[in-house]
């Protein structure tokens, strides 16, 4: 099987030594193999991306001496295909509208009978709005969340798994579940948000959609995200698509031991640049073999 791998950064500012990692993981995966390397512009929070990020990830990757299919997809102009897959998520009677702040949350979760547990996206959710008999009718365009118990109710029916598995070829295995028996996946995840206010979707839908769309085998990303990828198998269940091979890797650490944000400009990519430090230089500093 040949690979196709993706890079998907967010232009929410500029990218820095640990995309610079994760770019370069990617590519050099697929090149081995003789494989395809994507490049996918997860642009969906309209109000934090912004062209020029855009233009300087082209610029970085370019300069890092990697190379693409000119064909960039960009999320911004694949809402149709989320709403396709909430449309068909909502006949399921598997979501429901949600109308709770986050204030709400915090305030439902500190009662004295509610234990805080934790998922991919924070908090799990205590299930105030959740209907106790599935909706129909028209979906409402509103914060919608998956009901994750009637989700893998509704894989064990269809498919008579037992549970949800990925295969993992990266170090950080131990780190996160590849391997969740589905009696236990609400309790794991809870009643993720599936549709963002403002935004139609949310970056676990498209995602998924976006992974399938462009025929990923391969997903190579920090393990910062390596929580949310059974959550991930689970949506690849419910929507009849593939699950790929993941490779979630090391996170690029600062001398102080904190991983690096957008935010950390010192890191920037375009610094190293513009000081002449060369992409040979920034693969040994990665402990990165030489480009393929
Ligand atoms: N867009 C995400 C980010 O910039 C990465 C998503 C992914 O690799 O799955 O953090």
């Amino acid at each position: 099987m040949s690979i196709i791998s993706r890079f998907a950064p967010s232009p929410t500012g500029p990218l820095h030594l640990g995309h610079a990692y994760s770019a370069m993981l990617a590519y050099d995966m697929s090149q081995a193999a003789g494989g395809q390397f994507l490049l996918r512009i997860e642009d969906i929070d309209r109000d934090r991306s912004r062209p020029e990020w855009e233009a300087l990830i082209y610029d970085d990757l370019r300069w890092l001496g990697l190379s693409w299919p000119e064909s960039v997809m960009r999320q911004s102009g694949r809402l149709g295909a989320y709403d396709e897959a909430l449309d068909k998520l909502w006949e399921m009677g598997l979501l429901y509208p949600c109308s709770c702040t986050r204030r709400d949350i915090a305030q439902a979760l500190s009662a004295p009978q509610e234990g805080v547990s934790f998922g991919p996206d924070g908090p799990i959710y205590p299930g105030t709005c959740r209907p106790s008999a599935p909706l129909t009718g028209p979906r409402p365009n509103e914060v919608l969340r998956l009901d994750m118990a009637r989700a893998a109710a509704w894989i064990e029916q269809r498919t008579q798994l037992t549970s949800l598995h990925f295969s993992e070829t990266g170090d950080q295995a131990d780190q996160f579940c590849t391997d969740l028996p589905l009696s236990r996946l609400a309790a794991r995840c809870g009643d993720i948000v599936l549709a963002r206010r403002g935004m139609g979707t949310s970056y676990h839908l498209s995602v998924v959609v976006d992974d399938a769309a462009q025929s990923v085998t391969h997903v190579v990303r920090g393990s910062d995200l390596g929580p949310a990828t059974i959550l991930h198998v689970c949506l690849q269940k419910l929507l009849g698509l593939p699950t790929p091979t993941y490779h979630h890797h090391r996170l690029i650490r600062d001398e102080t031991g904190k991983r690096l944000a957008k935010r950390d400009d010192a890191r920037a990519i375009r610094l190293y640049r513009d000081e002449g430090a060369s992409p040979a230089e920034l693969r040994k500093w990665l402990s990165l073999p030489l480009a393929p």
